[in-house]
């Protein structure tokens, strides 16, 4: 049984940081990087918002910048699952599959996955035409059409904030009222850029590829009333329909919000679990920006490393 000082679940901004600063901390973190390394920001292309990078950057590119700065101070990684955990006393247990390792400190940093209809195409075209992003993407659709799919407040601020941007906006909703507060639902029907398409849903998303590159052309619409079906015209689409943040592995230890969100205790990064700690998206989802999700990362490695100096644990 390999035993950690630190072990880091998650491999995001959130995750990478923590690694970074429980590394210069001399404390050799652990790293299980999950079924996504580098997490939500690699299924984007072109980072142009975190700071430092004034020509932009590459999702994928960032994510790999921060494992190898991280790596620099001692930090190591497993390109590894974790399947379950026990918190119940310490060292805590981390397992794979049947390996168990444990740790004196814990940093949850699991994330939060953008929901995806489900569809194949969808997969093939993320990145290219399809985001779950729209403060990351919103940009590359400057003067284009765009639709984002779903009907509550996340669709409404995505939609929003892609009019800065779009020429035009369609909501694509599949009933015909709105889940989105009065206020969101009010401020994206009074935007002249936006367009609302009731009683639909995507069942399929088209485009062409020219030497290598994906483009988006068209959805295939379904009426959900008729169920006629139809070819929409757009060069986006951008997932609305909510989040879920990545916690199944701590139902029943780690306290929760109604959407299962963690939560931590007032202005840090303390879970109710002494020596747990929460960084990033998997706490936060209001922001969930690649760099309040570092920041949080940073004060989860302090907060971590002041909690194990104060049990001797150096
Ligand atoms: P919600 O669950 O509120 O809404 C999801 C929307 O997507 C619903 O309209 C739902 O349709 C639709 N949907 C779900 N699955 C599918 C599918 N497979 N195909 C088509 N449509 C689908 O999630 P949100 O992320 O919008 O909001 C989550 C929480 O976060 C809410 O409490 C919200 O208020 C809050 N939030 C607040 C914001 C703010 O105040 N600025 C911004 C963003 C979120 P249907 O209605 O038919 O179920």
């Amino acid at each position: 049984m390999e035993h950690r000082k630190v072990i880091i679940i998650g491999s995001g901004p959130a995750g990478l940081t923590a690694a970074l600063y429980t590394g210069r901390a001399n404390l050799a973190p652990l790293v299980f990087e999950g079924n996504q390394p580098g997490g939500q920001l690699t299924i984007t292309t072109e980072v142009e918002n975190f700071p430092g990078f004034p020509e932009g950057i590459t999702g994928p590119q960032l994510m790999d910048e921060m494992r190898k700065q991280a790596q620099r101070f001692g930090a190591e990684s497993k390109f590894e699952h974790v399947t379950a955990v026990d918190l119940s006393q310490r060292p805590f247990k981390v397992m794979v599959g049947e390996a168990v390792y444990t740790a004196d400190s814990v940093i949850v940093s699991t994330g939060a996955s953008a929901k995806l209809l489900g569809l194949e195409s969808e997969k093939e075209f993320m990145g290219y035409g399809v985001s779950a992003c729209a403060t990351c993407d919103g940009f590359f659709f400057r003067n284009q059409e765009v639709a984002v799919v779903g009907g509550g407040d996340t669709a409404m601020e995505e939609a929003l904030y892609l009019t800065k941007f779009a020429s035009k906006v369609t909501i694509i909703h599949r009933r015909g009222e709105l889940r989105a507060s009065k206020i969101m639902g009010e401020r994206a029907e009074k935007n002249g850029k936006v367009e609302f398409k009731w009683f639909s849903t995507v069942e399929d998303i088209k485009g062409t590829e020219e030497n290598g590159i994906k483009k988006l052309t068209h959805l295939v619409l379904k009426n959900t009333e008729t169920g006629e079906l139809e070819d929409f015209k757009t060069d986006g689409l951008f997932m609305g329909i909510g989040h879920r943040p990545n916690t199944d592995l701590f139902v029943g230890m780690l306290d929760m919000d109604e959407n299962g969100y963690l939560i931590p205790k007032d202005r840090s990064t303390y879970t109710n679990i002494e020596g747990v700690f929460a960084c990033g998206d998997v706490q936060d989802h209001v922001y969930r920006q690649a760099i309040s999700a570092a920041g949080s990362g940073c004060m989860a490695a302090i907060d971590a490393e002041r909690w194990l100096a104060a049990q001797g644990i150096e």
